[in-house]
């Protein structure tokens, strides 16, 4: 079964926060820090002064879903606190590197459970 998910002007739940989710040639730009440049060609960026994940336009449907979850991380990390404890984000971006393609292949393994969990609240 293949499912297109509108990822466009979506919104997700976090908490109690309200994530927007939108598509944009060019992510990078909405990056407060400014840390990087379009040659970067950054697939998404989630910018916590906006609660809004940014997402490159036109992304194959596989690297859309790794970098959307990974973006989703980078919002949970923000809004539950966690901050690294030597204040760079090298452990933040490792972290939520190796979680993403972790539980993108839990979710691919892991069907019934995840029915289970859907059906449970
Ligand atoms: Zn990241």
């Amino acid at each position: 079964m293949t499912m297109k998910m509108k990822i466009d002007n979506n919104n997700i739940f976090i908490r109690n926060y309200q994530i927007k989710i939108r598509e944009v040639e060019d992510p990078a730009s909405h990056d407060a820090s400014g840390q990087y440049t379009p040659e970067d060609n950054v697939l998404g960026i989630f910018a916590a002064h906006e609660l809004t994940i940014y997402i490159k336009k036109g992304l194959p449907e596989a690297l859309l879903k790794d970098t959307l979850l990974h973006e989703i991380l980078h919002a949970i990390w923000f809004i539950s606190g966690c901050t690294s404890v030597d204040g760079s984000s090298y452990s933040e971006e490792l972290v939520i590197s190796i979680i993403t393609s972790d539980i993108i292949e839990f979710i691919k393994n892991n069907n019934e459970l995840l029915e289970y969990y859907i059906d449970r609240y």
